[in-house]
């Protein structure tokens, strides 16, 4: 509201919009990010959201699974110049994945489990609202683990025949023990050793809202607060939690958003 306000009064101020130099790159699709660099100063929104903007004039913008195809961007530049920009999110379509075999105590959990469940979820939801000044979202990310791709972003999951909540990490398949790396540089914001699904969870933050989740690891390597560098290694390959093997599942999040982790990285290389 008080930037509906503000742009009102920008508007009545100035008579036309004015281009600004900007650049924006990255995945304009369902899950993708967005990397953008404007002139040192400007004030970014995403529709009526502010957007973190580095000195240099970084910023970024995640889009979720299932995110509207029509966004605005405003930028509004020291000058006080504005400039809209209409995004365009591209739209995909979900793979349907059965899993059969899941103890049934998993998917029904009792009042006591349901309670620990949201328990959790909120200490992952503080550590993903972090809005952090550092720039390893710049970095070009590697994969924390090769082998073999068993589970895709967004895929419908259907547990024991019941549809259920989609997926939205990247699971890996790898031996429990395997060693797994920073896919970027961040800084540690939880370190938990057993949730109910997800196990012993980790989460890293890259900056400006910008986070990694590694989900039902055997051990972790580093503790909350630690400053990581890419390729260090930060803990092993579990099978904790709602699993029903031994896998990674590294997830990405801007904010709130869930994102596909397989569009920061290259392919994944062959063994
Ligand atoms: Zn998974």
């Amino acid at each position: 509201m008080a930037m509906k306000t503000l742009l009102l009064i920008l508007f009545l101020c100035v008579p036309a919009l004015t281009l600004a130099e900007s650049h924006l790159a990255g995945n304009l699709i369902q899950g993708g990010l967005l990397q953008g660099r404007v002139t040192p100063g400007t004030r970014v929104f995403y529709g009526d959201r502010p957007v973190k903007v580095s000195a240099a004039g970084d910023f970024i913008l995640g889009f979720g699974r299932d995110a509207e195809p029509n966004h605005s961007l405003t930028l509004i530049k020291p000058s006080g110049d504005i400039r809209l920009e209409e995004l365009q999110i591209g739209t995909r379509d979900y793979r349907v994945q059965r899993i059969d075999g899941i103890r049934k105590n998993l998917l029904n959990p009792n009042a006591e489990e349901l309670q620990r469940i949201s328990q959790e979820a909120a200490l992952v939801a503080k550590a993903r609202q972090l809005d952090s000044d550092r720039l390893n979202f710049s970095e070009k990310f590697i994969w924390p683990l090769t082998g073999p791709i068993t589970g895709v972003y967004g895929s419908q999951r259907i547990f024991n025949g019941e549809p259920r909540r989609p997926h939205f990490g990247v699971d890996i398949a790898a031996p429990t023990g395997t060693p797994l790396v920073a896919p970027a540089g961040g800084r540690v914001t939880l370190a938990h050793p057993g949730m109910f699904f997800s196990g012993a969870t980790l989460i890293i933050d890259h900056g400006h809202g910008l986070s990694s989740s590694f989900l039902h690891l055997q051990k972790i390597l580093v503790a909350k607060g630690e400053s990581l560098q890419q390729g260090q290694t930060i803990a092993t390959v579990g099978a904790s939690g709602r699993v029903t093997g031994p896998h990674l599942d590294w997830r990405i999040n801007w904010f709130e958003q869930r994102l596909d982790p397989a569009l920061l990285v290259p392919e994944m290389p062959k063994k």
